[in-house]
C-alpha cells in the first residue's frame, strides 16, 4: 500500500518556485564591491560589465599555416610568386602585390590586399612560387578571421552578474584586466544543532557522533560562492538556540542543521518563531529532506556607518547528512546565488541513462533524490550513464561520499528499467 499523500506540503516544484521568487527579491540587495587580482578571481561574480578594450581579434589574422593570397588569383591554379613571410607576432606586412602570395603562420596578421589563406596541405611549392592544387578552389575569407569578428572596441562582452570561470578569466586577460571588480561573497551562518554532536577532533562518548554537517555545509557554501561562518554547535535547549540564532542573524543567509523534525527535542522551529520568523514553508514533498524549513528572520542593526533594517533568509535543514546536502543543493543555492549577485544559479539537472534496473523502489508521493554515480565520460554519442549507489538511508554518509549526483524520481514513480532516461541532480 502506498503511503497517504501529504497534501498540505508543497511539492518540489512548488517549493522551488517559492524559493525562486525570494531569490529574485534577494538579488535586489546589491552586495559590496571588491577589487581582486585576476589570478584569484575564479568563482567570483562580476560587479562591472566586461568591455572590449580593442577589436577582437585586433587585426585580421590567419587561422592556418599556409599562404595568404587573392582567392580569385589562387583559384586559377597558376603559380604565384612568394613576396615574403609573416609569423605570429610580426607587425602587419606591406600590401600584397598583384599575382603574389605571402607565406603566413597561424595567428599572424594578413597582408593588406589578400583575402584568403591557402592551407599548406593544399598547395604545391616550387622554389619561391606556390600554387593551389586543382581541382580545389578557394573563396574570399577562407581561413581568415576578420578584425572585430568577435567584438568591436567598447562592446559589452560580459554583463554584471557573470560567474567567473576559466573562459571569463581568459576574456578578461585578453582585454587587459589584471584585476576585476567583483561582488563581496555573502556570509553564510552555519548553525548545527544537537546534543549528540562533538567536534571532529573530540572522541565521541557513548551515544555521541561527530559533527559532519558543519564541515560539509561549509564546503557546499564555499563551492557555491559564499563565505562560510561556522558557529558553535547549539545544544538542544531553547536558551542555546535563542542566543546562537541572535548571533547568526547578522549573516547574509542562515543555514541551521537539525532539529526541524517532529521530535520532542526538535526545537529549531519554535526558536525561529520566538526570533520573529516568517515561515514560507515548513516541509516539502521530497525525500530525503521532507522536514525542510524556509523563511525570513527580522534583522535590524545600527552602527556609525550604516542602518540596516530588513530580513535575512534562513533554511532549517534536516540533520541527516544526505538530507542536508540535498536540500542545500535544491533550495539554498538559488538564494545564495542571488545574494552573490549571480544572474544564473540554482540546482543543475541533466539527463542520463540508467545503467541497471532500479527494481526495489516502491511508489511514493514524494519526489526522491537518491545518491547515484554517473559516468560522464562514456562516449560523445551517448547520454551519461548513471547507477544508484546502495545506501542505508539519509544518514548514510559513505553512500553520499561515493556518489557524484542524485537520481531524481518524480512523484508517483516506482521501479525503473535499465536503459530508462532519467533526470539527475548534479553535485
Ligand atoms: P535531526 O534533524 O536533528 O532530528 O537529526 C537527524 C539525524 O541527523 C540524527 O541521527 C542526528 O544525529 C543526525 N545529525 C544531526 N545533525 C548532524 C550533524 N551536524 N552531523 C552529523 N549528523 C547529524
Ligand atoms: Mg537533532
Amino acid at each position: 500500500m502506498s503511503p497517504a499523500p501529504s497534501p498540505a506540503l508543497p511539492s518540489y516544484d512548488e517549493a522551488a518556485a517559492i524559493v525562486s521568487a525570494h531569490a529574485v527579491e534577494a538579488a535586489h540587495r546589491s552586495p559590496r564591491i571588491e577589487h581582486v587580482e585576476l589570478a584569484i578571481s575564479l568563482g567570483r561574480v562580476l560587479a562591472q560589465p566586461l568591455y572590449a578594450d580593442r577589436d577582437q581579434p585586433p587585426f585580421a589574422r590567419s587561422t592556418r599555416d599556409g599562404f595568404a593570397c587573392r582567392a580569385s588569383e589562387a583559384s586559377k591554379h597558376e603559380f604565384l610568386n612568394l613576396a615574403g613571410q609573416s609569423r605570429a607576432g610580426d607587425a602587419p606586412a606591406a600590401p600584397l602585390p598583384k599575382g603574389h602570395a605571402w607565406e603566413i603562420m597561424t595567428g599572424a596578421p594578413i597582408p593588406p590586399g589578400s583575402d584568403a589563406v591557402l592551407m599548406i596541405e593544399h598547395v604545391e611549392t616550387s622554389g619561391k612560387k606556390v600554387r593551389l592544387l586543382p581541382p580545389r578552389t578557394v573563396k574570399p575569407g577562407e581561413n581568415i578571421v576578420e578584425q572585430g569578428a568577435q567584438a568591436r572596441e567598447g562592446d559589452e562582452l560580459l554583463p554584471v552578474g557573470s560567474a567567473i570561470h576559466a573562459g571569463q578569466i581568459a576574456l578578461a586577460a585578453t582585454c587587459g584586466h589584471s584585476a576585476l571588480d567583483v561582488f563581496a561573497k555573502p556570509r553564510v551562518a552555519i548553525l548545527t544543532t544537537g546534543d549528540e554532536l562533538v567536534p571532529v577532533n573530540a572522541s565521541p562518548g557513548p551515544g555521541q557522533i561527530r559533527n559532519s554537517n558543519g564541515p560539509m555545509l561549509a564546503a557546499l557554501v564555499a563551492a557555491a560562492g559564499g563565505e562560510p561562518w561556522v558557529l558553535p554547535t547549539a545544544a538542544d535547549n531553547p536558551e542555546a538556540l535563542d542566543s546562537l540564532l541572535a548571533e547568526a542573524v547578522a549573516a547574509d543567509l542562515l543555514l541551521i542543521s537539525g532539529g526541524v523534525s517532529a521530535g520532542k527535542f526538535d526545537l529549531v522551529e519554535p526558536a525561529l518563531a520566538r526570533a520573529g520568523a516568517r515561515f514560507h514553508f515548513t516541509g516539502v514533498r521530497i525525500q530525503p529532506g521532507k522536514p525542510l524549513v524556509f523563511g525570513e528572520l527580522p534583522y535590524s542593526h545600527t552602527d556609525a556607518n550604516q542602518d540596516q533594517n530588513g530580513t535575512k533568509h534562513f533554511f532549517g535543514l534536516p540533520g541527516n547528512p544526505v538530507s542536508s546536502a540535498v536540500t542545500f543543493l535544491l533550495f539554498a543555492t538559488p538564494i545564495l546565488g542571488a545574494l552573490s549577485g549571480r544572474h544564473d544559479s540554482g540546482p543543475r539537472f541533466a539527463l542520463a541513462r540508467l545503467r541497471a534496473e532500479a527494481g526495489k523502489l516502491a511508489k511514493s508521493d514524494l519526489t526522491r533524490f537518491l545518491p547515484a554515480s554517473c559516468s560522464f565520460s562514456a562516449t560523445t554519442s551517448q547520454l551519461p550513464e548513471v547507477e544508484l549507489v546502495p545506501w542505508a538511508g539519509s544518514g548514510d554518509l559513505a553512500a553520499l561520499a561515493r556518489s557524484n549526483c542524485f537520481l531524481v524520481l518524480p512523484e508517483g514513480s516506482g521501479r525503473l528499467e535499465a536503459g530508462a532516461i532519467v533526470r539527475i541532480l548534479l553535485t
